[in-house]
């Protein structure tokens, strides 16, 4: 085995800063890699939510100067290395880029920042200089969604005639297609690159926009989405390739489909240092006492023989809020109840709040982030409820089945590939699934749930079937490893 030299960039890496999947991603996969005998850098943004403490050894290392929109802007690196995974992982440093209190979006207005182009050109740019800087030519550079897009682009343009990126190949993985760094047309002159490349149906061009997500896909050696039934519906159903379907069919031959793994120290039962009850699917009677400790925590009355269904989400379209609202009066009217954990779209904050208005003895949203309380909803929930219109890969669902949180889901991407629907005649599968997106379907599988609730043999059967899965890391990591050489094959 060769012995590769890795940079995985992204714009969020737990425990650094996150807002969904992909820092988890980000956060887990660099570690494992470099277990399987790889040297591996990170690379993110130092934004001013981290935490000092997670930045304690952090060094200063270099001062650069940026070129963004011809002006000069100063970058200062910062390295650290992991003491469990011998990782290195660096920061790319700037106060008027970063030094804010929202990783994407002013927190007050809930907007994006109106540069996020110029914020993410900087990040890119500076990825790659502070590389040349401290003289560490990867073999792969491994980019994650539009805000790391303009690596590949860079690497494959600007970059081109540089020697020091000559062996230097990419991937580009697609955590999620719909965020795709879509830019006025004058973000593309910012970028300083060939006019040519802005001509229509180009590598950065859409509608008369800039967007970096394409040059991503254009550029990079191979490309990866989080779920192979991910990758299938983006290249062949216009619902889910957002318009950048005709880019990725004409690269499918390089475009592949790697489920997400779980970080099984973070996220198992039998470890979880965020419950008060550890349990196995030996020894499931600590499941019982979280629901006990999480119905007080929530404030809803302990009904030990009324399904509770948890629900941890970014409250966005995307999740399946709408068919929620469309059902949430026959949903409310079952006997079951409800947790919500969740912030987001505020249409959805005030759907919720409703809700919870309207029905405080079944329902309780807790609209705000809380890692510790997403561990007990997991714990201490009998189901499980993710009704995406799309999802690339999903995590949550792959966490329910560890904690025996029986998932309902739609059959879509990373949710189709990894819940088996519950076959009454065999009694095999470990959650229920439905197709269309649609409330009735959705209140179907809901209802078809609960009629399997209180056969306590039968649903025992599919909670250690859902605990007995293993989505670990190991297998996902060799993939990308894969990849990598793959890669690096065609430099
Ligand atoms: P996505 O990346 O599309 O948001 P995933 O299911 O892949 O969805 O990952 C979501 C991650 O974010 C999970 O780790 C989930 O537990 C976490 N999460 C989402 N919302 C919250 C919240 N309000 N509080 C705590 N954790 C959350």
């Amino acid at each position: 085995m060769k012995k590769l030299k890795i940079l995985i960039v992204s714009s969020e890496i737990f425990p650094f800063a996150k807002t969904g999947g992909l820092a988890d991603v980000a956060g887990f996969l660099p570690g494992v890699i470099a277990g399987l005998g790889h040297e591996v850098k990170t690379a993110m943004p130092r934004y001013d939510v981290i935490s000092n403490d997670l930045l304690s050894s952090a060094q200063h290392d270099k001062s650069l100067d940026i070129n963004v929109n011809g002006t000069l802007q100063r970058l200062d690196l910062f390295r650290q290395t992991d003491l469990v995974t011998l990782t290195e992982q660096l920061f790319i440093a700037n106060d008027y880029f970063f030094g804010r209190p929202g990783i994407y979006q002013n927190p007050t207005t809930g907007k994006d920042y109106p540069d996020n182009d110029e914020r993410f050109l900087f990040f890119c740019r500076g990825v790659l200089e502070s590389l040349k800087s401290i003289d560490w030519q990867p073999d792969i550079i491994h980019a994650n969604d539009w805000q790391t897009a303009l690596i590949p682009a860079f690497l494959a343009t600007s970059e081109a005639d540089d020697p020091f990126f000559t062996n230097t190949a990419t991937l580009f993985t697609i955590h999620n297609l719909a965020y795709q760094g879509l830019f006025p047309a004058q973000s593309f002159t910012k970028l300083g690159l060939d006019d040519e490349l802005f001509m229509p149906t180009g590598p950065f061009e859409f509608y008369k926009k800039t967007n970096y997500l394409k040059s991503a896909l254009w550029y990079a050696d191979i490309l990866n989405t989080v779920s192979d039934q991910y990758a299938n519906e983006i290249q062949n159903d216009p619902e889910y390739g957002c318009g950048l379907e005709g880019v990725l069919k004409s690269r499918s031959k390089d475009l592949y489909g790697i489920v997400n793994g779980v970080d099984y120290d973070e996220w198992s039962p039998e470890k979880d240092k965020y419950i008060p009850f550890r349990y196995s699917p030996l020894q499931l009677s600590g499941k019982r006492n979280n629901k006990v400790e999480l119905v007080n925590r929530i404030s809803l009355p302990l009904r030990d023989n009324v399904p509770l269904i948890g629900i941890i989400s970014r409250l966005a379209d995307q999740k399946g809020f709408d068919l929620i609202e469309e059902a949430a009066d026959e949903l409310l009217s079952l006997d079951l109840q409800l947790v919500i954990l969740g912030t987001g779209d505020k249409k959805y904050h005030s759907l919720l709040s409703d809700l919870q208005t309207k029905h405080p003895d079944k329902c309780a949203a807790i609209l705000k982030y809380d890692n510790d309380l997403a561990h007990l909803i997991e714990a201490g929930a009998d189901m499980f409820l993710m009704p995406s219109r799309y999802e690339p890969c999903g995590l949550n669902q792959l966490y329910s089945l560890k904690y025996g949180t029986v998932p309902i889901v739609r059959k879509t991407g990373g949710l189709a590939d990894t819940i088996d629907d519950f076959d009454p005649t065999t009694r095999t599968g470990t959650g229920f699934v439905f197709e269309k997106y649609d409330a009735d379907e959705m209140l179907t599988a809901v209802k078809r749930a609960l009629a399997v609730f209180p056969k306590k043999r039968i649903w025992r059967t599919i909670v250690k079937a859902g605990m007995n899965k293993n989505y670990s890391w190991n297998r996902s990591a060799q993939k990308y490893v894969s990849l990598y050489n793959l890669a690096c094959g065609k430099k």
